[in-house]
């Protein structure tokens, strides 16, 4: 069982069964522990209703290894300081099969079909940021070769 920062239970269907067909609440719990707050579940809905095209548009799991993040959590991983992730709108994820440049010229392709939300994407070595903050932002981490567009 969870509870909530206000003591409600969440519902077992919410915790487990997920979000969408493919993503769990659980999934995207900070790596320190801590619960998406209650007034943040409408951010994580859209987030994960997005990542849902695109999962269902590639046909493969999507990992995340970071959803959202707490203001300490992001604070001790030096994250950025008004990231995405503290608002349970982004996630960091990596696709088993594809390239961080093919995830993400798959998202690009998306969001201009109109068919995922407007939002950052960025591009690191191993994986690819994608937030639902709702106008285009696009960047390349350290150490990302310079031939991405
Ligand atoms: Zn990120």
């Amino acid at each position: 069982m969870v509870l909530r920062d206000n003591g409600k239970k969440m519902s077992e269907e919410e915790e487990f069964f997920g979000l969408t067909k493919n993503f769990k609440l659980k999934e995207f719990r900070c790596r320190d522990g801590s619960d998406v707050p209650e007034d943040l579940m409408g951010n994580v809905r859209l987030l994960a209703e997005n990542l849902q095209v695109l999962r269902d548009h590639i046909g493969k799991p999507i990992r995340i290894i970071s959803g959202y993040r707490s203001k300490k959590y992001n604070t001790k991983i030096n994250g950025a300081k008004r990231s995405q992730h503290m608002l349970a709108k982004a996630a960091d994820i990596k696709i088993s099969g594809m390239a961080p440049k093919e995830v993400r010229e798959t998202i690009l392709e998306l969001i201009q079909e109109g068919k995922m939300h407007s939002g950052g994407v960025g591009i690191y070595t191993t994986f690819v940021h994608y937030d639902v903050r709702g106008w285009n932002a696009r960047w390349k981490g350290s150490g990302v070769k310079d031939d991405i567009k």
